[in-house]
């Protein structure tokens, strides 16, 4: 039986009707939650995401202060920007959109947000948090993963996870989540020097590519019946289309999906609910800043 789609479009936009609700709720208590989104340079796929971010934000009635700044920005100048969006009472959220131009040091940057302002969870106390199971912003690619599996009910208790990836803003946090809980799964986080990727591949229940390079996990590579989530994201050419280029991630998703249970296609699985799960934190940083509750998060 081919695999049952992860459609994250569809839970994106269920979520965010969630949180509409909510934001009207906010309003007669004088709240509305505003996110300060920071853009240095004028890389198109940076735009294009601030852009998604700026959208999310105007059709959930959240205030979106936006702020782009030219690619020779100093990083004294973007510094001090932060440091007034950190006193701004109407700012909820801090984003910094990465990557950064190189002469600009990106984690002094994502360290002067005010830790209770890091929306998109990359803030060392965050994530520190994280790592204790205590309650803090979740990154948000991550958490939209966490929360596809959480809707699909696919049994994470005990699962054998692999993620391929271990970056500091996909595979390592996803890896921290899954492993505590309430999800229990035992996780295995391979790299570029893992040793016989595709034997760790094969034994998992879960198959999570965070790599960013087409093909990586091919059919032969997965256990018939395993779940696959695929969080890459990769253009390449395609005469075909208008723009010259399609979007591809990182499973051979052809090949795979006849033998999954569940997988998500690229475009429309995990890539929508990554604003989603930003615009989530932004609420939820709203809700707590001024001391009112929150809807319990998963
Ligand atoms: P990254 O920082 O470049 O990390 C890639 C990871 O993959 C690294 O840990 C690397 O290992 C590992 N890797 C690369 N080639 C490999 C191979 N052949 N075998 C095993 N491991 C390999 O990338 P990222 O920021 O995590 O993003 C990963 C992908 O997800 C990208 O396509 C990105 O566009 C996409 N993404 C999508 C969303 C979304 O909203 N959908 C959000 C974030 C990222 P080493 O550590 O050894 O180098």
């Amino acid at each position: 039986m081919p695999a049952v789609v992860l459609n994250g479009k569809e839970l994106a936009e269920e979520l965010r009707h969630d949180l509409s609700v909510l934001v009207k709720d906010l309003k007669p208590r004088g709240v509305v939650p505003g996110l300060a989104v920071i853009l240095v340079g004028e890389d198109p796929a940076s735009a294009s995401y601030v852009l998604g971010k700026e959208k999310a934000c105007k059709e959930l009635g959240m205030n979106s202060f936006d702020h782009r700044l030219p690619a020779d920005t100093t990083e004294d100048d973007l510094l001090r920007l932060i440091a007034s969006l950190n006193q701004r009472s109407d700012v909820d959220g801090i984003l910094v959109q990465l990557p950064l131009p190189a002469a600009i040091d990106a984690q002094r940057v994502l360290r002067t947000i005010d830790a209770d302002k890091d929306v998109d969870g990359f803030h060392p106390v965050s994530l520190g948090k994280m790592l204790l199971g205590e309650p803090t912003f979740l990154p948000c690619t991550p958490y939209g993963v966490v929360k596809l599996l959480e809707k699909a009910h696919v049994p994470l208790k005990g699962a054998e996870v692999v993620i391929v990836g271990r970056s500091n803003i996909v595979g390592k946090p996803l890896a921290v989540m899954l492993m505590q809980a309430p999800y229990h799964a035992t996780v295995t986080v391979c790299h570029t020097k893992t040793k016989d990727l595709a034997s760790h591949v094969r034994r998992a229940d879960i198959v999570i590519a965070a790599v960013g390079h087409p093909g990586t996990i091919t059919a032969d590579m997965v256990k018939p019946g395993a779940c696959v989530i695929d969080v890459g994201v990769s253009r390449v050419d395609d005469a075909t289309k208008v723009k010259g280029f399609r979007l591809a991630g990182d499973v051979d998703y052809d090949a795979v999906a006849p033998l999954a249970s569940y997988i998500t296609p690229v475009p429309g699985g995990v890539g929508p609910m990554t604003i989603t799960m930003l615009m989530y934190n932004t609420v939820y940083s709203a809700c707590r800043r001024h001391s009112i509750p929150f809807p319990p998060r998963g």
